[in-house]
């Protein structure tokens, strides 16, 4: 039995077994070995694991998205027979006696190269895939199932730390529980954990070399443990404790279907906050009244291009479907600081929170952000749209939107393609934005204060930095006097406004943000139906 602490990020309690996901690009070491044929057996039965999972990935996508997408997976194991290639590898155990882990990636890195100097781009696009199928078979030599979600069951993930795109790429269904050993709470795979309604743990202790994949551990997210290979009193006492928070939820969900409203029957909007089109399911789950952030820039993540127009216009369209009459609130790309993609092929900064993100990036390079902006006009039609955008500061930033907004429009009428004029907002997540709101309220439709960035550039903390946890205080008197300000300044000028950053969720500052007048409230689709019951329950 091994118990450890950790900083929870979303309570509930859970028990399965563990899997220890590697990061794929983690160094290989080399070690001299005593036993070739040992090693080339190792090498053959990673090979074995490999196969099976293409095949089982290949089926699960062809029945999903159709054979077209599953493709992949079939080239996958055609290069996982490639004689070449497995010959190199077997080649170099033999000869230079070294750990088949060593082996498989100088090999795939070798190929990889050569693949990347082609001249052609199809063949230049090859050199992806060996580092995927040499990543797996590492993987599959540790003993790791790797980010390969599809084929395991539903685990409790351990890992070093997650970066959002890792997150985002997960099956959620297969994840009972979260624990990692670096990570901020205010980060964004914090945030994604909360969507996603399980047990988190971050900042965790655990030596993963110490623990296997396929043991037995406990997290409890309200005690702020983690419990590997617990007792069998401990897993009793977990089983009640599982029990007790499924009543809870029964609780809760006969809140569903009742309004949001104060005993003096003040009504708040209470919405969800998404990261992709697969949590809109959660949000209708939890009997959300519309949806108050949809991360967009999570569509951008994972992958190895941008999203087409075409694309993000289907992913708009299926939420705004799926959501019918009620709101939909989508913030346009807010790529940069934590949220990275290589093909952007953004500049390293010394200080990426303060650096070339958000609304910067659009502004920037306009031809992305109008692509965005059309698929959004289009898909407007399908649904109640809203648009936001992020990390503003200036009233020219808000003219220049709207000069490309209109530009987007043109080109649609041109076109002959239909569209509607969404209603259009912006976030309030840095002070100078607070400071001239009574000016920028008077340039668009309603305000949505973002907490989470509004702490960290009011009180100047890195919020990723896990080293200032403990100063990053968003109930900061100075927090709280700029969202104040927000709300006087947007109602001044008839505009709502809601709070769409994590604060929005705190229950013990519900009354407060009631009190000083916010329209909506934007939270993690997990905690929709308690802030319900804390709302009714104000005077
Ligand atoms: C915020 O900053 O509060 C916010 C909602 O945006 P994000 O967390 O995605 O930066
Ligand atoms: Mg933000």
């Amino acid at each position: 039995m091994l118990k450890l602490h950790g900083k929870s990020v979303y309570n509930g309690i859970a028990m399965g077994p563990v899997m220890i996901m590697k990061k794929s690009d983690e160094q290989v070491k080399r070690v001299k070995i005593e036993d070739a044929q040992a090693e080339i057996a190792r090498v053959n039965r990673a090979l074995g694991a490999s196969r099976e999972q293409l095949q089982n990935l290949y089926e699960k996508a062809a029945a999903e998205v159709g054979e077209a997408h599953a493709a992949i997976f079939e080239a996958h194991q055609m290069m996982l027979e490639d004689d070449d290639f497995l010959g190199a590898i077997v080649q170099m155990i033999r000869t230079e006696m070294v750990n088949a882990e060593f082996a498989v990636a100088a090999t795939g890195e070798h190929f990889a190269r050569m693949f990347a100097d082609m001249e052609d781009d199809y063949m230049r696009a090859r050199a992806a895939d060996i580092k995927d199928i040499t990543n797996r078979m590492i993987q599959n030599l540790n003993g790791g199932a790797g980010a390969d979600f599809r084929a395991m069951q539903p685990s409790v993930v351990v890992a070093d730390d997650l970066s959002p795109s890792e997150t985002v790429q997960m099956d959620k269904e297969k994840i009972l529980a979260l624990v990692t050993v670096h990570g901020s709470a205010n980060s964004h795979t914090a945030i994604l954990a909360r969507t996603m309604n399980i047990p988190a743990l971050i900042g965790v202790p655990v030596d993963l070399g110490q623990i296997r994949t396929g043991m037995t551990a406990i997290v409890d997210g309200e005690a702020g443990e983690a419990i590997f290979e617990p007792t069998q009193e401990q897993m009793r006492e977990a089983e009640k404790k599982i029990a007790r928070e499924q009543e809870k939820t029964r609780l809760l969900e006969e809140l569903k279907g009742r309004p949001n409203v104060t005993r003096s029957g003040r009504t708040i909007h209470v919405y969800a906050n998404i990261g992709g089109v697969g949590d809109v399911g959660y949000a209708l789950e939890n009997d959300a009244g519309g949806i108050g952030l949809f991360r967009s820039e999570f569509l951008y993540l994972g992958r190895d291009g941008f999203p087409t127009e075409e694309e993000q216009m289907q992913a708009y369209t299926q939420v705004l479907r799926a959501m019918g009459e009620k709101k939909v609130i989508i913030r346009t790309l807010d790529i940069g600081a934590d949220k990275k993609v290589d093909y952007f092929k953004l500049k390293q900064e010394e200080n990426p929170a303060l650096g070339c993100r958000a609304i910067r990036i659009c502004l920037k390079q306009p031809d992305i952000f109008k692509t965005q902006l059309r698929a959004l006009l289009r898909a407007s039609v399908y649904g109640n749209l809203s648009v936001m955008y992020p990390m503003i500061i200036s009233e020219t930033e808000v003219h220049q939107i709207d000069k490309i907004v209109k530009e987007a429009q043109r080109e649609l009428d041109a076109e002959g393609i239909p569209y509607r004029t969404p209603e259009q907002g912006i976030m309030i997540e840095t002070p100078a934005a607070v400071m001239i709101s009574d000016k920028l309220a008077q340039l668009v439709d309603f305000f949505s204060i973002g907490t989470n960035d509004l702490t960290q550039y009011t009180l100047a903390i890195d919020r990723q930095n896990e080293e200032l946890d403990c100063f990053y205080n968003p109930h900061h008197p100075a927090v709280l006097q700029m969202i104040r300000m927000t709300v006087e300044n947007a109602h001044r000028y008839g505009k709502w406004v809601g709070i769409c950053g994590e604060l929005g969720a705190d229950l013990e500052l519900t009354q407060i943000f009631v009190e000083m007048g916010v329209d909506e409230l934007s939270v993690s689709p997990s905690m929709v139906l308690p802030l319900r019951r804390k709302i009714r329950e104000l005077p």
